[in-house]
C-alpha cells in the first residue's frame, strides 16, 4: 500500500506517519527530514535547500521530485510507503502521478489531517520550545506564517485534486493523538 499524508505544518503528519510505519509496515518518506539531513551533511542539494527552508518557502520541485523518485525504488519501500511532506503543490502531484505510472506503482489513499490554523501556531511554538538542541530553523513566527501561507496557497489545492480522483480520506487532526491514529487505522484497514 502506498499513501500520502497531507496536512498543514504542525498537523502531526510526522508523528502519525511514524505510527503508520510501525503499525502497517510502510516506509515513511519525509521530504522535510531528507532535506534537513542533506542540509546538515552539506551536500549540494542540502546547501541549496537550507536557506529556502529556513524562510519557510518551498524548495524547487525538481529537487524533491528527484529525491522521491530515487527513494521509492529502494528495497525498504517495496512493501509500501507513506509520503510525508510530498507532494506540496499541484505540479509535484502531477509529477508523482507520472512517476508512479512509469514505475508501475499505484497510490492507494491520501490521508488528510484536518486542523485549524489557530491550533497549529500554538503547537509549533510549543514544539520549538521543547526541541532538544534548539528549535528547527523554520520553527519561528515569521517562517511559520510563511509556511502556513504556502500551505493554503499551494498545498491545500491538493485536497480537491485527490478528492476528484476518489483518493481522499479525511480525519480529524484536532482530536487527541491516539484518537487520530485510531481513525487513520480505521481508514486504512477499511
Ligand atoms: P512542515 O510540514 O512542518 O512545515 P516539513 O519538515 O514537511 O515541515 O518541511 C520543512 C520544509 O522543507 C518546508 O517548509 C520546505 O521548505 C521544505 N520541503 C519539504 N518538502 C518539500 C516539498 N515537497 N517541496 C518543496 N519543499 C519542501
Amino acid at each position: 500500500m502506498n499513501i500520502i499524508i497531507l496536512g498543514p505544518p504542525g498537523a502531526g503528519k510526522g508523528t502519525q506517519a511514524q505510527r503508520i510505519e510501525a503499525g502497517k509496515g510502510l516506509k515513511q518518506l519525509s521530504t522535510g527530514d531528507m532535506l534537513r539531513a542533506a542540509a546538515a551533511a552539506g551536500s549540494p542539494v542540502g546547501l541549496k535547500a537550507k536557506d529556502i527552508m529556513a524562510r519557510g518557502e518551498l524548495v524547487p520541485d525538481d529537487i524533491v521530485v528527484g529525491i522521491i523518485s530515487e527513494r521509492v525504488e529502494d528495497e525498504d519501500c517495496a512493501g509500501g510507503f507513506i509520503l510525508d511532506g510530498f507532494p506540496r503543490n499541484v505540479r509535484q502531484a502531477e509529477a508523482l502521478d507520472v512517476m508512479l505510472d512509469d514505475k508501475g506503482l499505484q497510490l492507494d489513499a491520501v490521508l488528510e489531517l484536518q486542523i485549524d490554523d489557530s491550533i497549529l501556531i500554538d503547537r509549533i511554538e510549543k514544539r520549538a520550545a521543547e526541541t532538544e538542541g534548539g528549535p528547527r530553523a523554520d520553527d519561528n513566527a515569521e517562517a511559520l506564517k510563511k509556511r502556513l501561507d504556502v500551505y493554503h496557497a499551494q498545498t491545500a489545492p491538493l485536497i480537491e485534486y485527490y478528492a476528484a480522483k476518489g483518493k481522499l480520506r479525511s480525519v480529524d487532526g484536532m482530536a487527541e493523538m491516539d484518537e487520530v491514529s485510531r481513525q487513520i487505522m480505521e481508514v486504512l484497514n477499511g
